[in-house]
């Protein structure tokens, strides 16, 4: 996922908007495997101080994922907006607060993804009124009437 920004290097200050999309691949994220259920698209602008980019977008993502409570696959779209700092060269001291970049290209993913990361739920649910798995027989309580007692004896 990338932005051209020439435009923006030869106008210092002023602010240029983009959209953009991209399916991508499967990323890890800790004992997770993040897939994606269609294209990441973020659109928003950019600005060039005379060193540095600063990109403000706002993002939607499908993400594959499994109910916490029923354990059926779905896809769960996430939202999210960002602010990030582009500064130029591998060589600059790297820190959590900037990305790099060279050209006049921005490469947004990792930034899209580290913020995508920071929205992604500790546990998704299918639906808000989920009513799970029945834990004496397992059958799906949404679908399945079973006559388990689950009181505490
Ligand atoms: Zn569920
Ligand atoms: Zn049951």
């Amino acid at each position: 996922m990338r932005i051209r920004v020439a435009n923006a290097i030869r106008q210092t200050g002023e602010l240029f908007s983009f959209e953009t999309a991209e399916l991508f691949s499967d990323q890890e994220f800790g004992e997770q495997t993040i897939s994606f259920a269609e294209p990441i698209s973020v659109s928003g602008t950019y600005v060039y101080d005379g060193k540095a980019f600063k990109v403000e977008g706002k993002a939607t993502a499908l993400v594959n994922t499994v109910c916490a409570r029923c354990t059926k696959s779905f896809s769960e779209r996430i939202g999210f907006s960002f602010s990030e700092r582009f500064v130029k060269g591998e060589d600059e001291v790297s820190d959590d607060e900037t990305y790099p970049y060279s050209g006049d290209e921005l490469l947004l993913d990792k930034a899209v993804l580290d913020n995508l990361f920071l929205e992604l739920p500790i546990a998704s649910v299918c639906r808000e009124d989920c009513l799970g798995l029945c834990p004496v027989c397992g059958a799906d309580r949404n679908t399945t009437k079973c006559d388990c007692t689950t009181e505490e004896a």
